[in-house]
Formats: C-alpha cells, sequence, structure tokens
C-alpha cells in the first residue's frame, strides 16, 4: 500500500484545493523555507489521525484553517473549513475487503482498491466541528486507527520521522538511540523479558 496522492484544500497554507501526486516508491518535495513542505506532511497525519495538534504545529484545531492574513492582518472572510484526503493505493491488498467494509462500517463502499480517506475541520461562530471519512462514509477516528494499524501504521510508530527528529536522535546519547533502534527493530520486548527473568 502506498500513497497515491494527498489533497489539501484550505489547509494551513494552501488556500486553494491542491492535490499533490506521489510515485508509488519514492517522492521527494523540495521548496524554499516557509513554502508549506511540513504542511503537507502536517496534512497527513491530520488526516490520518497521527498527531496530536501540538504534532503538527498548531495550538488549536482551527490554526489549521487557512488564514489569509496570516502574515499580521486578520482576514476571516470566506469559508472557516479546512479539509485533507489521503489517497490509498490499495491494489496490492494490503488491506481486505472485509477489514475496510468494517471500518466504514457499511459494504457499500465501491471497490477497495483505492481508500480514500479523509478529515474535515469547520469552524462556526462559537465551536468547532472535526469529520473523518473512509471513501466518502462517516466514521469515527478509532476506526481510522484501528484500519491502518492493520497496515502497520501507527500514532507512536516510526511511520513518519519529522523535521528535527534525525538531528534530535544524533545528538542523544548512544545508549538513548541504541534503546531507539532495539525498539525499531522489535528488540526491545526482549530485554525486558530478560531483566524480568534475571528478577525472578
Ligand atoms: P522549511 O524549509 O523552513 O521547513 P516548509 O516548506 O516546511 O519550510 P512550512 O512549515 O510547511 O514550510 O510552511 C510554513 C508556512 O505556512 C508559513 O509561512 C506559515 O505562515 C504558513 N501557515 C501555517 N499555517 C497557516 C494557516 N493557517 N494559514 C495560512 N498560512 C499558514
Ligand atoms: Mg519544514
Amino acid at each position: 500500500m502506498h500513497i497515491d496522492a494527498i489533497v489539501l484544500d484550505n489547509f494551513k497554507s494552501f488556500g486553494r484545493k491542491t492535490r499533490i501526486p506521489f510515485y508509488e516508491d519514492f517522492t521527494t518535495i523540495s521548496g524554499p523555507n516557509g513554502s508549506g513542505k511540513s504542511n503537507i506532511i502536517d496534512g497527513v497525519l491530520f488526516a490520518l489521525g497521527l498527531a496530536r495538534t501540538s504534532g503538527i504545529r498548531a495550538e488549536k484545531l482551527t490554526d489549521l484553517i487557512y488564514n489569509p492574513g496570516h502574515h499580521g492582518e486578520s482576514d476571516t472572510s470566506g469559508p472557516r473549513e479546512a479539509t485533507v484526503e489521503v489517497v490509498l493505493n490499495n491494489a496490492d491488498g494490503t488491506l481486505d475487503r472485509q477489514q475496510v467494509v468494517s471500518a466504514a462500517g457499511t459494504d457499500k463502499i465501491g471497490d477497495v482498491e483505492t481508500i480514500a480517506i479523509r478529515r474535515r475541520v469547520k469552524e462556526t461562530e462559537d465551536n468547532y466541528y472535526s469529520y473523518y471519512y473512509i471513501n466518502d462514509r462517516s466514521v469515527n477516528l478509532s476506526d481510522i486507527q484501528d484500519l491502518l494499524a492493520q497496515a502497520g501504521i501507527a500514532p507512536e510508530g516510526y511511520n513518519v520521522v519529522m523535521q528535527g527528529d534525525v538531528t534530535e536522535i544524533i545528538n542523544m546519547t548512544a545508549g538513548t538511540r541504541r534503546e531507539i533502534i532495539d525498539e525499531i527493530a522489535g528488540v526491545a520486548e526482549f530485554d525486558e523479558k530478560k531483566a524480568q527473568a534475571f528478577e525472578e
């Protein structure tokens, strides 16, 4: 399974609906500082429910809505709503139909070669709302998380390496770095078992 495209609409610096296509194997996004590269990754984390608001560099969810006056003057005209859709290519059957059907809560979801996960945040005068969808079916965050977990994608996983993470890993002590490698390699759980065995 891989990402086919990300569609950002009124999300962060993307004031216009923008579709970003991805290659199957490797895609690089380049651009000057502040041009919105990280905002694209924030969009993925937002749509897939993989990060808290602070993890996508916002104080509150509604800060994610495109604000034309982001650089000083405030302008709140236009729709106060942001949407991000992550289009997953599931042609290799990473997720089977039944898994998608149970996450979406219906079998009326068409074929599952393409799985579109969409999130919308909407601000009204006195409140805000957040909605998730799988192939246009309204679902809960837990449905998305359960589905993605079956493809090995989890909030606490290392699926996304954020800006600064690499520097942090370089600067940490060899011991702490080793702990992360052990965690990824799945060795950490054996260390725990070994420690338990020694205690006994
Ligand atoms: P760098 O190379 O420095 O990492 P980048 O390409 O990753 O840069 P981003 O962090 O994705 O850049 O984009 C930052 C820009 O997004 C800033 O100019 C900021 O003003 C803008 N931005 C963030 N939130 C909003 C918003 N809600 N509305 C409009 N613009 C926003
Ligand atoms: Mg960046």
